[in-house]
């Protein structure tokens, strides 16, 4: 018997008891939005006027010839409204939270990016909007809290625990209780509880369906690999469920290797050991836990990475051996992304540049009548503290004692 919700062994509900009456309604809505077909049509009519929808597949000439194998391209999810493919998902909520009537949308953010882009939704739709970051996060990245509270949301910083993500998911969750009747939960990716993974990964499907369609105008056929990066999940099955049912795409799932696999300092649930079973945040799969079920402190050099646990989807298809699942250090990625930039003029976000990472270590050794897929999951412009800072950059620290000197004076 399959369960609902389930993918093998791994995803499911596990909701406190009063959420229950909430999750049948937005299971409802939601079976009812998939089964209607103009609600897909005004998706895509939404995605194509506010967002960029259709994004281009852009044919890396110079990274190609650099390696000299594979033909390598990039699905521009960078080119995106508020430049990630997280716009997808926020505005397909957004959609649903229409037809379900309500007015008021709460999300959590670490990095602030979902944050940004649920802010977003909420201006564009004309939802009151209360985002929950740990204190800690609101400190570290002013300038996502700044656009935040510009479009008009209410950015809550979180004070208990460790002061980050983890406890700024409890308070949503708590706000959700309190307010369900009027308010939705805007999941940033495909965890959490059953309907979140299904529903995320559906808004998201919109990149595999596109770049199916392109790379065999582009190509002629279809390519040997597509790579995506891996934090939750979302920008992975979003391409890879264009070539899920070809058994000979090879999919390949990279995940933060942060300072070394061998160092503990990583978020790599599965390309690592470190990661086992447990039940957190409503949903089971491998989670980066102690013996006790205590949540590890992960590290990435990429936010979006940074992230104790993995979509139910991607750990099953994992397990049924469907999607490799490989690691890029901090190290790695910064090599890739400076390669990146200098040969085809593009700034990958810091977590698209993981894929980029694998995709390079292997293009050489395929021939040049295959083709290659990178998910460009986001832009880079976002990273610019982190990468000027990785690259040592003087000037940019001269640029920044003297910003700084101008705000003490002031
Ligand atoms: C948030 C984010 C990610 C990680 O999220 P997924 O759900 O794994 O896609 C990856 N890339 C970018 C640019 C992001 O902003």
């Amino acid at each position: 018997m399959i369960k609902p919700g389930y993918y093998g062994q791994w995803g499911g509900a596990f909701i406190p008891e009063i959420l229950y009456e909430t999750f049948r309604e937005l299971n409802a809505t939601f079976a009812r939005c998939q089964a209607d077909k103009t609600f897909w049509q005004e998706y895509v009519e939404l995605m194509s006027t506010y967002s960029c929808r259709p994004t281009p597949l852009t044919y890396a000439e110079n990274l190609s010839r650099h390696f000299g194998g594979a033909q390598i391209f990039i699905k521009r999810e960078d080119l995106n409204h508020t430049g990630a493919h997280k716009a997808n998902n926020v505005m397909g909520q957004g959609l649903l939270v229409k037809r379900m009537g309500k007015k008021r949308v709460i999300a959590e953010t670490g990095a602030g990016q979902h944050g940004v882009a649920t802010a977003t939704m909420a201006a564009k739709f004309g939802f009151a909007c209360t985002i929950y970051m740990g204190e800690e996060d609101v400190q570290r990245q002013r300038p996502n809290v700044f656009w935040m509270e510009k479009l008009g949301a209410t950015v809550v910083p979180v004070t208990s625990g460790s002061r980050t993500l983890k406890d700024a998911i409890n308070e949503a969750f708590r706000d959700w209780v309190a307010n369900m009747d009027t308010t939705h939960y805007v999941m940033g990716t495909v965890c959490g509880p059953h309907p979140f993974p299904a529903m995320v990964a559906w808004f998201q499907s919109i990149i595999g369906i596109e770049a199916r369609k392109q790379i065999m105008q582009h190509f002629g056929k279809l390519p040997a690999r597509v790579y995506a990066c891996v934090g939750g999940g979302s920008n992975a099955m979003g391409i890879f469920q264009g070539f899920l049912d070809d058994r000979e795409v090879e999919l390949i799932g990279v995940e933060a290797g942060g300072k070394g696999i061998a160092t503990k300092q990583h978020a790599a649930r599965l390309a690592s050991p470190d990661a086992s079973p447990g039940v957190a945040q409503g949903y089971k799969t491998m989670f980066l836990q102690d013996s006790d079920g205590q949540m590890c402190d992960t590290h990435s050099v990429a936010a979006g990475l940074d992230y104790i646990g993995v979509s139910p989807i991607l750990t099953d298809l994992w397990e049924k051996g469907r999607v490799r699942f490989a690691a890029a250090t901090d190290a790695e990625v910064m090599a890739a992304l400076d390669l990146t930039i200098k040969q085809e003029g593009i700034i990958p976000a810091l977590e698209s540049a993981h894929a980029f990472v694998h995709a390079f270590k292997e293009a050489g050794s395929l021939s040049k009548d295959e083709a290659i897929i990178i998910n460009q999951s986001g832009r880079g412009d976002k990273d610019i503290f982190t990468i000027a800072h990785a690259f040592d950059d003087p000037s940019w620290k001269a640029f920044i004692r003297e910003k700084g000197k101008q705000y003490a004076a002031d």
